[in-house]
């Protein structure tokens, strides 16, 4: 058979649709195979729709977020949707944009992130879409808006997606201030205020329980407010007490409210903070998987970084990289940034410019800690199903155009601890919402994100 090549092979096929011609399959035997007695083959006529698109991504590497291997093929972009995925064949169109040699994955879904202040004053959002993020859940680890649906009210057009936490330290101040002991009023006050923010579309509640002042919380004050979490469906991400020495009974708290509370739990950022606490990743991960496997719905998610934004400026590290890579290898964690930043756009950390980009070049790529399948799930369809979206998180036909295109073999964090605020590189192609974000690397300034409510089903 005559070598052709994919693309001309597509250009061929989108010539024929464009002559009507596309429905036909064409028959074929060869009389020297066929074996004696055998009836000739008549393979059936298949009805071919061609898919017409805004945008045709061709020849990319499909890394569709399930975890399965990735493969070559095409991706069809029409409105917000994805319409067309793998081998199908092209109809009219809008605009071809060759991807061969490039990596395409879901955009990736960030739900541990600080980053509602700074997206409410400045939408453009380029640190996160150069790294393929399209979507941040703010108000983590305690700290949220007083109110989300004046928060979305006020919102203008920005460049992400954007969902939300309730947070304790935010409800908590709102009704008892400072105070150590809550009356019985004060807690069924909380429980009001977290039950309006579920309504206006949190989803779930938030803790920083080793903050102040969210540590005179007691375990059955947040059992309290986490059932009212889970009668809407949302979920507890928590901060847990103590990160260091007491981490055991920390996590065993968390898997506590859990199972009280019925209420599936998010483990914030999860660390063995100071080095006389490295080494017990693995028995931290223990608890976590026994919990999942007593039928507690618990994740973790962890960023790419030894240090905290305690650390950041001490020169040291919080846990060690050997910890790091034995969460981030754990099918039950997935990435997370933990990302902050300053209403004019500067971060502290350089998790807020690097995060996952740094976690593709450094842990996938060069250290090959795990494939590149598993982190594209641990970064889009993982955080999807912990936040009930069904339309995110995985490339296929009818889901949301969120996507991320980028170049497998140059994709690096360039911020660094003492220089966090530069972007990072290899991100070619960013679709939000089925618009385009970044295009050849450069930020478009298309602002399509989409605030992102949770709904109790
Ligand atoms: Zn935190």
């Amino acid at each position: 058979m005559k070598y052709i090549s994919r693309r001309s092979f597509l250009k061929g096929l989108a010539a024929l649709s464009l002559l009507g011609l596309s429905g036909c399959a064409s028959t074929y035997a060869l009389e020297e195979d066929k074996m004696p007695g055998q009836e000739k083959f008549q393979p059936p006529v298949l009805e071919v729709k061609p898919v017409d698109y805004d945008y045709l991504l061709t020849g990319g590497t499909i890394v569709d977020g399930t975890g399965s291997e990735p493969y070559q093929g095409n991706i069809a972009i029409k409105e917000n949707k994805i319409v067309g995925i793998g081998h199908f064949v092209p109809g009219q169109g809008g605009e071809i944009i060759d991807i061969e040699g490039l990596t395409v994955a879901p955009g990736f879904i960030d739900l541990h992130t600080h980053t509602e202040r700074y997206l409410a004053q400045n939408g453009r959002a380029e640190m996160m879409l150069l790294q393929g993020v399209t979507t941040h859940i703010g108000g983590n680890c305690g700290t949220s808006e007083d109110s989300i649906g004046k928060y979305f009210d006020g919102l203008g057009a920005i460049g992400i997606n954007i969902g939300l936490l309730a947070g304790l330290k935010t409800i908590r101040m709102n009704v008892a201030g400072t105070k150590d002991i809550l009356t019985k009023k004060e807690l069924e006050a909380m429980k009001e205020l977290v039950a309006e923010a579920m309504e206006e579309g949190a989803f779930g509640l938030s803790v920083g329980l080793q903050y102040w002042p969210q540590i005179y919380t007691t375990t059955e004050e947040v059992i309290e407010l986490c059932k009212v979490v889970a009668d809407y469906g949302g979920f507890y991400s928590t901060h847990i007490r103590n990160e260091e020495d007491y981490v055991i009974p920390s996590v065993e708290e968390a898997i506590k409210i859990g199972f009280e509370a019925g209420v599936p739990v998010e483990y914030s950022h999860i660390k063995t903070a100071q080095r006389r606490n490295w080494g017990k990743m693995s028995r931290v991960l223990e608890l976590v998987e026994e919990a999942y496997v007593k039928g507690l719905d618990i994740t973790a998610d962890v960023y790419g970084y030894e240090f905290s934004s305690l650390d950041v400026g001490q020169g040291r590290s919080s846990i060690s990289e050997d910890d790091m890579i034995t969460a981030l290898k754990h099918p039950l964690v997935m990435v997370g940034s933990d990302s902050g930043l300053k209403t004019n756009g500067s971060a502290s950390h350089p998790r807020a410019y690097g995060n996952h980009p740094r976690i593709l070049g450094r842990y996938v790529r060069e250290k090959e800690v795990i494939s590149l399948a598993e982190c594209i799930k641990k970064m889009t369809s993982q955080p999807a199903r912990r936040l009930g979206l069904h339309d995110r998180g995985l490339l296929q036909e009818g889901n949301i155009a969120d996507i991320a295109v980028f170049d497998f073999e140059q994709i690096i964090d360039k911020a660094e601890r003492y220089s966090p605020n530069h972007y990072s590189e290899g991100i070619k192609h960013v679709f939000v919402n089925g618009k385009q974000a970044v295009k050849d690397g450069q930020v478009t300034g298309v602002l399509a994100g989409q605030v992102l409510k949770h709904r109790k089903g």
